[in-house]
């Protein structure tokens, strides 16, 4: 009898422990689950996958465009909120969307007066934002709808989403195979890869396009910004850089230490005025190719941090400048400028034109490839 008084009590003290180290964890198998989320205006289906974590964190990720449609994240008392822009229904992603959390691409970001030279021949792009072409075209990767296969790796559950770009499609060359995994990490890191390939001499510049807001509510101001910055590219009118690496320092766009983002968006500032607040690409600290710290934001309320790496050169940190409360979005919020920023890891913007900018050319036989990983914790 006293030996079996003894084995309970054991099991007893196995289980607490086992559960104060987070039973979750030790047992988790990721879950994804899909669901039809409607079609597209030419009737292809699109579905849309919930990835979970052992900490209850969760994505929605649908095959139109890649998007991230919703994702929830823990505050500082653990309660989970959706962090992101869009709308609850496809409908919305169809009729007018500035990109809410999609793949971007061909190019993300601007090419001037949508011309480029490669191999010297000249290629021209449809222009869909004044005089230049912007986010890769008229029919960007965030209107097609793409494979997806899931996986359940140890690493948390993952969505592979595939996309064959065809050679000339969007008046870029090269047949373009592209992949793009998100893998939603068991400690709330949303990990972005991105690989590609092409068959001739073309130009590539992929990234993600969320609308961040981690209040889950109201304007963007006063989340605190670090960008590991020195550098900018400052624009023209039409918001192609000029060239130049200008230093962030005595600017409005130093935010190498934590900043709010409204402290000094209305200044009297040249930069600021073309874009409107921040539209902007940051020239990262970072050794080329390798995975570092690009960002970091902290959100005083919900106590959220996000913190972005990425193997990039250059970060687009956008303020919603142009969200005009002409969008009715998710649960009935109307989305006023500066409802939700951007971070956009990516090359610089026009580099196809821009020789001493880091090159965006792929070749036959090359093989693109670009990490990028959103961390989400929260902050006494
Ligand atoms: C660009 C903005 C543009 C927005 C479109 C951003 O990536 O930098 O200029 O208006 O995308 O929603």
């Amino acid at each position: 009898m006293k030996r079996l008084q003894i084995a309970f009590a054991a099991a007893t003290v196995a289980l607490l422990y086992l559960s104060a180290r987070g039973l979750n964890n030790t047992l988790y198998m990721p879950v994804i689950e899909k669901t039809p989320f409607g079609k597209t205006t030419s009737g292809e289906a699109v579905d849309l996958y919930t990835l979970k974590n052992a900490s209850n964190a969760r994505v929605q990720i649908m095959t139109y465009g890649g998007t991230v449609v919703s994702l929830q994240v823990p505050d500082r008392d653990g309660m989970l909120g959706d962090i992101v822009l869009g709308y609850d229904v496809l409908d919305g992603y169809l009729k007018n969307s500035p990109y809410f959390g999609s793949i971007v691409g061909r190019y993300g970001n601007r090419i001037g007066k949508g011309r480029f030279s490669l191999d010297g021949k000249q290629y021209q792009l449809p222009k869909n934002n004044g005089e230049n072409t912007l986010h890769g075209g008229i029919k960007g990767f965030d209107k097609v709808v793409w494979k997806a296969t899931e996986d359940r790796s140890t690493d948390g559950a993952a969505l592979s989403l595939t996309y064959l770009s065809k050679d000339g499609e969007e008046g870029f060359p090269g047949n373009l195979s592209v992949k793009v995994v998100y893998t939603l990490i068991n400690n709330n890191e949303l990990r972005i890869e991105y690989s590609a390939a092409t068959d001739k001499t073309t130009v590539v510049n992929l990234t993600h396009h969320s609308y961040f807001n981690l209040a889950g509510e109201g304007n963007i101001l006063q989340h605190e910004l670090m960008i590991n910055a020195e550098q900018f590219t400052p624009v023209d009118a039409g918001l192609i850089p000029t060239g130049e690496l200008r230093n962030v320092k005595g600017t409005p766009m130093d935010f190498t230490k934590p900043t709010a983002i409204g402290a000094r968006i209305d200044q009297q500032d040249e930069q600021l005025i073309l874009g409107k607040g921040y539209d902007h690409n940051w020239v990262l600290k970072n050794n080329a190719g390798k995975l570092s710290l690009a960002a970091r934001v902290y959100e005083p309320r919900s106590g959220r941090v996000m913190e972005v790496s990425t193997t990039e050169p250059g970060l687009q940190f956008y303020s919603g400048n142009f969200l005009d409360g002409s969008i009715t979005g998710k649960g009935g919020q109307v989305y006023q400028q500066r409802s939700g920023f951007c971070l956009e890891t990516q090359h610089f913007p026009d580099s196809p034109n821009k020789p001493r900018f880091p090159s965006t050319v792929l070749k036959p036989g090359q093989q693109y490839t670009s990490t990028t990983i959103y961390k989400f914790s929260a902050q006494k």
